[in-house]
């Protein structure tokens, strides 16, 4: 029987920083991850394979990205070690102080959390895009402000990337693999320069991004954590010294368990609320776990709208994913907080085709099709299908109103075990209308044509990569599901470490705020 001091139950922004640092005090820790332990050649963006996580199937599809589609409300988030690490942007940004004013626990705020983010920015080395490496978005971004009267509101974001001052647009073949420059980080990991090539959500080929698996994960197994990828979590039961640990190995096809005598749950907003839920309401081996349990979820107030640029040339398939903010989170536009970036996408196609030129049997398939593929590999890296389009992101601060619950499948009435979402639009109306109105000013003042999506003006349906909420902290087990330290109410030694404990929006990307919280609930955790 396997027995640890801790099992963590995920690998992302709160698992990763929890099992370094509580291997590092010298406890016994097990990473129990669901997703793959991925290699750069593994990656979709190299492999073009492994796209899905699918929840109801995880034994043959445990692939790159979990999307959940609740109806109204569409949810994505990473799956592997280093969790949304590896899909995210890469930005890296404290939450703004006055976030803390209202629904957090006394003792927590940005003076507090100030070491604790600086720690997180020790290990993850935010950097800026260097001004002479600035894409077409980011120029955008700077004249879209200042067209608005508002220039002193743009700035470039932090990102948790390592850039090559030297590299430049101008040089030749710039996303060439070839120009991004290799090396070995502090924790022993090989890593490259970014090169631009723009698949930040779907791998960094060249190792640029600093994930979660290049640094706080090496650094925990320096310490002695195990980490077993592939090892989807079902339950949680309490056992005379600690807890039992039911997990499904998905490489093997077969169920196991473990003891330890701490648990930390740290499996993301979606992925810690759903096992929990399961645990209370389904299995019923956690039943005293708080009623707000799945209550007081938020989409971060994250909101997208497409701008056509007719004449003007943006390519948001090249360049890191995001770069830069227009700032109005102080709600000097229409009296709401709104903090808009520039988005970028993969280039899906363009990925595809450059697998196919890279394999013999795909050279031999595009030579079929009448395709030189070394003159096709060329021209692929100059080419731009998106050339004319700016995906005006944005976040904001929602309601935190929507709730997750176990629900029966149409197919199986009688079995209540399918996460569901109940969230209402009309209380969040008001602030997605500002970023929405925001984006198209934006877009109006630069010659771009907005196109609001008809999933949000007709359906009134969203989409966000940044779940938060579902287990919140409180000060007691009516007001949360965990105290300031994500110590869950009722059940000593059992720890929630994640997106989960957030109770209130951001308005901002959450990832630094989310591991900073973990940092300072390590030096928390009791035996
Ligand atoms: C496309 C995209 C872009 C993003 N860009 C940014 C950005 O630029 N900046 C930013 O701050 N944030 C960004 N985010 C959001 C960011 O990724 C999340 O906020 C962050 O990863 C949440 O951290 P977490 O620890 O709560 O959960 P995660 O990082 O999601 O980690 C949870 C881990 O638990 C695992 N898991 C889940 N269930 C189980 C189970 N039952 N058993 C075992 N393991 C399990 C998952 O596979 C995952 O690895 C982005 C997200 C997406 C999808
Ligand atoms: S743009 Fe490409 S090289 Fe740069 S961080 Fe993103 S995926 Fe890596």
């Amino acid at each position: 029987m396997d027995r640890f001091d801790v099992v963590v139950i995920g690998s992302g922004f709160g698992g990763a920083v929890m099992a370094c640092r509580l291997a590092m005090q010298g406890r016994r820790v097990l990473v129990l991850e669901r997703g793959k332990r991925w290699k750069p050649d593994e990656y979709p963006s190299v492999s073009n394979r492994n796209w899905l996580w699918r929840e109801s199937n995880p034994d043959k599809h445990h692939g790159w990205i979990d999307f959940r589609a609740f109806g109204d409300m569409s949810v994505a988030a990473g799956c592997g070690v280093g969790g949304g690490s590896l899909i995210y942007a890469n930005v890296s940004i404290d939450a703004r102080p006055e976030v803390f004013a209202r629904g957090w626990p006394e003792g927590i705020n940005a003076t507090t959390l100030r070491p604790y983010y600086d720690r997180v920015a020790a290990m993850l080395k935010p950097a800026h895009l260097p001004e002479r490496q600035w894409t077409p978005r980011t120029l955008l971004m700077k004249e879209a402000a200042e067209r608005l009267g508002e220039g002193q509101r743009f700035r470039t974001v932090p990102q948790a990337i390592t850039f090559d001052p030297e590299w430049t647009y101008d040089q030749p073949d710039p996303f060439a693999p070839e120009r991004s420059k290799t090396w070995v980080n502090e924790f022993g990991q090989r890593q490259g320069t970014c090169n631009h090539c723009g698949n930040c959500d779907i791998g960094c080929p060249v190792q640029a991004k600093n994930t979660l698996d290049l640094n706080y994960i090496p650094l925990a197994e320096r310490h002695g954590a195990q980490v077993r990828a592939l090892h989807h979590v079902r339950n949680i039961a309490p056992e005379a010294d600690g807890y039992r640990v039911l997990f499904r190995d998905l490489a093997r096809g077969v169920d196991g368990h473990v003891l330890a005598r701490n648990v930390v749950v740290a499996a993301g907003s979606i992925g810690s609320t759903e096992l929990l839920l399961k645990c209370r309401d389904r299995d019923r081996t956690l039943p005293a776990l708080s009623p707000l349990l799945g209550k007081r979820w938020s989409a971060n107030g994250d909101f997208l709208t497409p701008a056509i640029y007719p004449s003007r040339a943006l390519s948001p398939t090249q360049g890191p994913t995001i770069s830069s903010c227009i700032d109005f989170l102080d709600g000097s536009y229409q009296g709401r907080p709104v903090f808009i970036e520039d988005g970028g996408l993969p280039d899906l196609v363009g990925n595809l085709l450059e697998k196919m030129a890279s394999t013999w049997l795909g050279r031999w398939q595009l030579r079929r099709l009448g395709l030189v593929p070394d003159s096709l590999l060329f021209s692929l890296r100059r080419r731009d299908p998106l050339v004319n389009l700016m995906p005006w992101f944005g976040q904001s601060r929602d309601e935190s109103n929507g709730e997750l619950y176990l629900g029966r499948p149409w197919y199986a009435p009688w079995r209540r075990d399918v996460l569901k979402m109940r969230w209402d639009y009309r209380p969040n109306e008001a602030v997605m209308e500002a970023i929405s109105d925001l984006h198209k000013d934006l877009s109006v003042a630069t010659g771009g044509v907005p196109v609001t999506p008809p999933t949000w003006s007709v359906l009134r349906n969203l989409v966000t990569p940044h779940p938060l909420g579902g287990c919140v902290m409180g000060a007691t087990a009516t007001e949360g599901v965990v105290d300031h330290a994500g110590a869950v109410f009722g059940y000593p030694g059992l720890y929630v470490a994640d997106g989960a404990i957030v109770p209130t929006s951001l308005g901002t990307n959450p990832s630094k705020t989310i591991a900073a919280l973990a940092e300072r609930a390590a030096e928390l955790v009791r035996a």
